[in-house]
């Protein structure tokens, strides 16, 4: 890698608020500026270079067309990271996956449907290998200027295998639980310093689901607190869609 590596950041099918997030990061820490060239950011500038040795790729792959780009950026690059829960778990997007294809795109298109290509919503590590991920919708800024900073140091992005309430434990919150209210935090990956919890609201699981995790125990927790089947299958559905059917997938052999 040159001395000053030359980063591109990407955007599929998202919101583009993990790209604002890192705009966001860079005012905060504008001495990245100094030791990056960025050649390819389109929500912030409007030069374009396919010469890069970090790819940043923000959002889902929702439609054939998508792969080949990716593919091409995944041949550019040394290294390319998931960012945000679009790219990471398919995100929102994803929430699509439970329903029959064609209805969903009637119900978004109506009477233009045919027009879109739109077919099921992936992560892109379904596209192409993937170096790491930085979870969370958006992303955590200090997250991700730790991870640039370990990627130009040539070590490996760290992000937490534990859950949420590991984290809402240390900043010594009440639980929502004892406040009626329900929260995806025992089953969820850490990182986010437990900013849901933290400011009264359940975690709603957009970090993803950490290595192991026990739903069924999650899900007796959340019957225990009022949830019928069919709010449970929402609330599992919002972030988690896409790992939640891979694991039935598996289960169901
Ligand atoms: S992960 Fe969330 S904030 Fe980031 S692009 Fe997707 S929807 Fe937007
Ligand atoms: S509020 Fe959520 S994250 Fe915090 S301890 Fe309770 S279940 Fe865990
Ligand atoms: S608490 Fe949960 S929903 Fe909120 S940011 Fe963290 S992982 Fe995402």
């Amino acid at each position: 890698m040159s001395a000053k590596p030359k980063v591109a950041f990407f955007d599929f099918t998202s919101c583009e608020g993990c790209q604002l997030t890192v705009i966001d990061s860079l005012q905060t820490h504008p001495e990245i500026l100094d030791v990056i060239d960025i050649v390819c950011f389109r929500e912030a500038m409007s030069e374009k270079g396919d010469d890069y040795q970090i790819a940043f790729i923000e959002g889902s792959c929702t439609r054939p067309s998508d792969e080949p780009v990716m593919k091409a950026i995944r041949d550019r690059a040394e290294l390319v990271v998931a960012l945000g829960a679009c790219a990471h778990l398919g995100g929102i997007n994803a929430i699509r996956n439970r329903f029959d294809l064609d209805d969903v795109r009637q119900y978004v298109y109506g009477d233009k449907a045919e027009w879109y290509e739109t077919y099921q919503a992936r992560p892109i590590k379904d596209v192409i290998p993937i170096d790491a991920v930085l979870p969370g919708c958006p992303i955590d800024r200090r997250e991700f200027v730790a991870a640039l900073k370990a990627l130009l140091q040539g070590r490996a992005i760290q992000i937490p295998d534990y859950p949420v309430c590991v984290e809402c434990k240390l900043k010594e919150n009440i639980c929502v639980y004892l406040r009626g209210k329900t929260c995806l935090g025992p089953i969820t990956r850490a990182g986010c310093d437990a900013i849901c919890p933290t400011y009264g609201d359940g975690c709603e699981g957009c970090r993803g689901l950490i290595p192991d995790p026990n739903i069924d125990s999650l899900k007796q927790i959340l019957s225990e607190h009022g949830l019928n089947p069919e709010e449970t299958l929402a609330k599992m559905t919002l972030f988690l869609n896409y790992q939640t059917m891979e694991r039935e997938a598996v289960d169901d052999g």
